[in-house]
């Protein structure tokens, strides 16, 4: 067994070595997660809020380190890094606070309509919940499952990417350091191979997959087999809009930084930029100039505005991307590059003159590359925003009521931020449609789909 090795992506320093689990391990780990259910079930909202908050309270106290190891282990700029992990422990505090709430039983106002004294619904949980998360938000995406499936009462057991596995390790620990049962959330040193025998395991319940559509694919296959619920986060191609009438200036400030958050590895980040041809030309030149002056260089250096991209696969697959396009005729306004030769650093990037024979066209750019284009008419930017296989974020700029209401209700995609850009909070739902997945995470429709809705009757 090959084993996960943590790689410092900014100069390719091995960090660490990890043996993955024995199957004796895994063994152990899905027993003690079985064996936590009842008493999780057991514990009450109040207790489990209790130990939720412990665990906020700890992750806090360790923001520094927990900061310094995302940015060393995928090389999220450090302030980044340290927003992660202040969002992760306050969505803790939000499950904490409204997960009762958000659960509590509802009775029908008039139980003699279906011939009862009584009658309603009640959330249980469903049990040991399996969670396949990538490495590019390596503590926010795990808590923001973890948090409410442990609020429910489910367990969880975690499966991490396997290029951070000293992530994976900390957030192993953190919910039993806080007081959680033993075997309550757990992490699998696993690769991706070994997945599939754990969501066929019968003590496993359900998986949630945050990743790419090829896992997605896999992940779903397996559990449709054994009749398991999934949820599935999956990639996105969003499309950021800016009509004639946009605030100019803050549509360029932001979609720069929608583009290149997270080193521009983020399934929200914007990624197609679709502009009306009456402020094109001021729009990609604002956009290009800007993205140009970003600072790239070493993640944990205070001022640097761009890391390297995560992996070299990644790198890899960025530049084949624009490669691509630029043999198809696109024309590279900012970047277009590799930066340096030791770490995986690409240049902010923006294409233009793109065609639908480029596969930059159809495919998700996961790094700091943005496609613009000219569009004539609120039709023409609706067509082409929907025109892809993703419908995970998207993003409209207008003061145009008429034109924002339009873009509300057309636009195919699992949220539609207006004069802003696509962020996930605790407070809204937060999911795709089409190959971006099925389900939603966070918010009240989040922490219920690990659930049995169970209906009640009584005569
Ligand atoms: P990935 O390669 O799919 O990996 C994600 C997780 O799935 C890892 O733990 C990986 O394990 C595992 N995995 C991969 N192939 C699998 C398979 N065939 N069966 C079972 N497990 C498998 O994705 P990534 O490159 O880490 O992440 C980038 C993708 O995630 C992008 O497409 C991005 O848009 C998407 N994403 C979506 C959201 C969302 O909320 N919608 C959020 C963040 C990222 P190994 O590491 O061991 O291969």
């Amino acid at each position: 067994m090959s084993t996960l090795t943590s790689v410092n992506p900014a100069n390719e320093e091995v960090l660490g070595s990890y043996a993955p689990d024995s199957d004796a391990e895994v063994e152990r780990k899905l027993a003690a997660a079985a064996a936590a259910v009842p008493q999780l079930a057991a514990s009450g909202f109040a207790e489990r809020a209790r130990l939720m908050r412990a665990a906020a309270d700890l992750l806090e106290a360790e923001l520094a380190e927990v900061a310094a190891l995302i940015t060393a282990e995928m090389g999220k700029p450090i302030e980044q890094s340290r927003g992660e992990v202040l969002k992760s422990a306050k969505s803790m505090r939000f499950y904490a606070d409204h997960a009762e709430g958000f659960l509590a039983d509802s009775p029908l106002e008039d139980p003699s309509a279906v011939g009862a004294s009584a009658a309603g619904t009640r959330f249980d949980p469903l049990g040991v919940v399996l969670a396949v998360m990538p490495w590019n938000y390596p503590i926010w995406q795990v808590i923001r499952f973890a948090a409410p499936a442990l609020m429910a009462g489910n367990a969880g057991v975690l499966k991490h990417a396997s290029c951070v596995p000293q992530s994976a390790i900390y957030l192993g620990e953190l919910f039993t350091r806080a007081g959680f049962p033993e075997g309550a959330f757990g992490t699998l040193l696993i690769g991706a191979s070994r997945v599939e025998a754990v969501i066929r395991d019968p003590r496993v319940a359900a998986v949630t997959l945050t990743g790419s559509e090829g896992a997605g694919r896999s992940i779903a296959a397996a559990a449709g087999d054994v009749l398991k619920k999934a949820v599935l986060e999956l990639g996105g191609s969003d499309p950021f809009i800016v009509m004639p009438s946009a605030r100019l200036e803050e549509a360029v400030e932001t979609a720069v930084k929608a583009r290149t958050s997270n080193n521009g590895q983020a399934c929200i980040n914007a990624k197609r930029f679709l502009v009306h041809s009456d402020v094109y030309d001021a729009f990609a030149a604002g956009f290009a100039r800007r993205m140009a002056e970003l600072t790239i260089g070493d993640p944990a250096d205070e001022s640097v505005q761009i890391g390297p991209l995560s992996t070299e696969q990644g790198l890899r697959d960025i530049e084949v991307l624009v490669e691509d396009a630029r043999s198809h005729g696109a024309t590279i306004l900012a970047g277009g590059h590799r930066v340096g030769s030791t770490g995986w650093f690409y240049a902010p990037t923006v294409i233009a003159d793109l065609s639908r024979d480029m596969r930059l066209w159809w495919e998700e750019a996961f790094g700091p590359v943005a496609s613009l284009y000219r569009v004539d008419s609120l039709d023409e930017a609706l067509e082409l925003a929907n025109d892809s296989d993703f419908g995970l974020g998207s993003a409209f700029w207008s003061e145009d009521e008429a034109e924002i209401a339009r873009a509300e209700r057309e636009l195919e995609a699992g949220a539609v931020f207006v004069n802003g850009m696509t962020i996930s909070y605790a407070e809204l739902p937060f999911g795709g449609i089409k190959r971006s997945g099925y389900g939603r995470e966070l918010s009240k429709e989040g922490i219920r789909e690990f659930c049995n809705l169970k209906t009640v009757w009584r005569r």
